[in-house]
């Protein structure tokens, strides 16, 4: 029998590009990495930002930092499949070999707020899912927002004044998680992301799979 159509190996499948958003302080972050140390089909898609690099930060690992006359001509190139203003800098997400790597069966992880969310889903919708993770209450919020950063009372406010907008955009997502507790936040991420490889349409293996049951 060849492999193609063995039910021991995976069927062939199309990618999908996992978007996970929240505000910050939700655990997004925490949620993320979790998925990529577990996940061996899933790789995190890097954005281009013209923000300077924080200590520790790696030019090509956590962003690829740019200049504004950069990422102008980037913008210029149509090289972005989205790209949004945050915090007063911007922050793309370079098209590169997503588009041919979706049809190998690579899956990408996207840690993009909302705009960019929906302008990524504006352009491929079969492609795109979408998790919003929620704290469990604005008060857990501002205490992991303290406790994270020497930051001052007024950066705090601001930080809390955006998540609620943030927050606002909960219904334009597929799925919502309360981030109550890391482990069973990080163990329903992962579930959404089983279920969303099994859907019939991703799964581009499965016709000459039946058309070998029916022969
Ligand atoms: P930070 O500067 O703290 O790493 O990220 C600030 C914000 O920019 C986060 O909310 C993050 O989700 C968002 N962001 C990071 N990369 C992209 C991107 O490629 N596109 C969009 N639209 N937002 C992004």
């Amino acid at each position: 029998m060849a492999d193609s159509t063995s039910a021991t190996s995976p069927l062939a499948r199309r990618g999908l590009m996992f978007i996970l958003s929240s505000p910050s302080g939700a655990g997004k972050t925490t949620i993320s990495r979790m998925l990529l140390a577990a996940d061996g089909e899933i790789k995190l898609s890097v954005s281009v930002t013209t923000r300077p690099p924080r200590p520790g930060e790696i030019d090509g690992v956590h962003y690829h930092f740019v200049s504004d006359e950069r990422f102008d001509a980037m913008v210029a190139e149509d090289d972005f499949y989205e790209w949004a203003p945050v915090f007063g800098y911007r922050y793309g997400t370079p098209k590169g070999h997503i588009r041919n790597a979706l049809k190998d069966g690579q899956d990408f992880l996207f840690d993009i707020d909302w705009q960019g969310t929906q302008q990524l889903y504006q352009k491929d919708q079969q492609d795109v899912v979408r998790v919003f993770i929620l704290p469990p209450s604005i008060k857990e919020l501002r205490r992991r927002l303290e406790s994270r950063a020497q930051d001052s009372d007024d950066v705090i406010d601001s930080r809390m004044e955006r998540a609620r907008g943030e927050i606002s955009h909960w219904d334009a997502y597929d799925y919502v998680v309360i981030n109550d507790d890391v482990d069973a936040c990080f163990a329903k991420v992962a579930k959404i992301l089983h279920a969303e490889r099994m859907k019939r349409q991703r799964q581009t293996g499965l016709i000459p799979f039946v058309r070998e049951l029916m022969s």
